[in-house]
């Protein structure tokens, strides 16, 4: 005959053992979560896109809007209504004439006043 307090401590060790595979599971779930965010996911053979990624390719956006914004300024304050000859002429900061993320300098087209990105994936930007 085996004593009741053997059978209840039996139990309460068997508890815990489901307490410690449920916070481990937990633990793992959270893990693959963070690890998906932070390092990206992405096709085999496709570099990953990271939440990193994608803000600096929101700065490329923002950096092409104010461009082409003050082209738009200074070609309506130019009396011949001509493109600035360089991009250097709107004497923006330095920072913002080249991709945040491949760092390529923004092709301009003065003929046209057309700026646009040569980074994979900005083209359309
Ligand atoms: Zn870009």
């Amino acid at each position: 005959m085996i004593p009741a307090h053997s059978i209840r401590s039996s139990i309460k060790q068997a508890f815990s053992l489901i307490e410690i595979l449920l916070v481990c599971v937990v633990l793992v779930a959270l893990g693959a979560g963070l690890s998906v965010m932070l390092l990206g996911h992405g096709k085999p053979g496709e570099k990953a896109k990271t939440p990193i990624d994608r803000a600096k390719s929101t700065v490329c956006q923002s950096n092409l809007t104010s461009i082409r914004q003050s082209i738009a300024a200074s070609q309506a304050g130019d009396t011949d209504g001509k493109f600035p000859q360089t991009l250097e002429e709107l004497k923006l900061p330095k920072e913002i004439l080249s991709c945040d993320v491949g760092k390529e300098p923004y092709i301009y087209d003065p003929a046209t006043g057309t700026v646009r990105c040569i980074h994979p994936g900005h083209e359309n930007y």
